[in-house]
């Protein structure tokens, strides 16, 4: 079965398109590729892409983009009204129309659909930082009035404004980091708030290693500034390691990392795959006592680093 359309664009002349529909015998739906002519007559007079939803027009038939939208009360070319175009949010859609996302420039370069973009937007894993991680870090809330900050600049971010630790690892480099816990007997003295502690770069990604001390248990786990794609490509693993009972105990663990925004996604039994979970004991097994700090304090180190699928890969 197929369909025709047509269709006058400013005083152009008509315009015949055939639109084929699903063929009912073999159950097999083909589709025309969008005629370039009806794609560009839609594309957005500002952005010059594919119209994103909720496609505008004005009262003379010029095209913006819902996103473009968003910023002007007139008609870039004739300063005429702009209203909601139903022509063309029904074009859009039976022609699947797609474009860039308007994050494009910060890494979502995957076409996604005109229709859903504002949909997209709202999970697109390139977005700006609605909320910084430590915008609530005692004692200096340093960041509440900053936000929202670009998806490119929250690494910079957690670094100037916080103090947190940068470092640019390479295959086969570890990191570390430790942690000093006063314990009361068997367990954590106290519960902490959620923390970033440091930035790494590795195979030109950005990863971030988290930590949280909820009282009962440490959790540690790394989420990478990107889509959950890139993110799957990386295992982190971390070791922990002491001298018990006359000999060096080492214990390694290995979890996937994380998009940074896929971590609040799971639930509290998934957490317990995707975080390397720390009970108080370790703390006490696997320390040492220090000096200079008071008797119930704990230190500890925390080697890891961060693996691509690529050097797993036997050669
Ligand atoms: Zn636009
Ligand atoms: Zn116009
Ligand atoms: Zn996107
Ligand atoms: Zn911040």
């Amino acid at each position: 079965m197929s369909r025709t359309v047509v269709y006058n664009f400013e005083r152009r002349k008509n315009v015949v398109i055939a639109v084929h529909c699903g063929n009912k015998l073999g159950n097999k739906k083909s589709y025309a590729p969008p005629p370039a002519v009806l794609r560009g007559a839609l594309e957005c007079i500002i952005c010059l892409d594919a119209p994103a939803s909720p496609i505008h027009r004005c009262e003379n038939g010029h095209i913006t983009c819902g996103i473009c939208a968003e910023n002007v009360a007139l008609c870039g070319i004739c300063r005429t009204r702009l209203q909601v175009s139903v022509l063309a949010e029904r074009l859009s859609r039976q022609l699947d129309l797609t474009c860039n996302c308007p994050n494009f420039y910060t890494g979502c370069v995957s076409p996604i659909a005109a229709a859903y973009v504002k949909d997209h937007l709202a999970n697109c894993y390139y977005r700006d930082m609605m909320t910084c991680a430590l915008s609530r870090q005692e004692p200096l809330h340093r960041c509440g009035d900053k936000i929202p900050i670009g998806f490119r600049d929250y690494s910079e971010h957690l670094q100037t404004a916080h103090g947190v630790e940068f470092v640019e690892i390479f295959d086969g480099e570890w990191t570390s980091r430790d942690y000093f816990c006063p314990m009361d007997g068997d367990e954590f003295e106290a519960a902490e708030a959620p923390s970033i502690d440091k930035v790494i770069k590795k195979n030109n990604q950005t990863f971030f290693f988290h930590s949280h001390n909820d009282g009962e248990q440490y959790r540690f786990w790394v989420t990478m500034l990107g889509n959950d794609k890139e993110a799957e490509k990386f295992t982190f693993q971390l070791k922990i390691s002491g001298e018990i009972d006359a000999s060096r105990k080492v214990e390694q663990y290995s979890i996937p990392v994380l998009a940074y925004y896929d971590y609040s996604k799971s639930t509290e039994g998934e957490l317990a795959t995707k975080c390397v979970l720390i009970p108080p004991s370790h703390f006490a097994l696997f320390g040492a006592k220090r000096d200079s700090y008071p008797n119930n304090y704990f230190f500890l180190r925390f080697d890891f680093t961060l693996q691509s699928q690529q050097t797993r890969l036997p050669v």
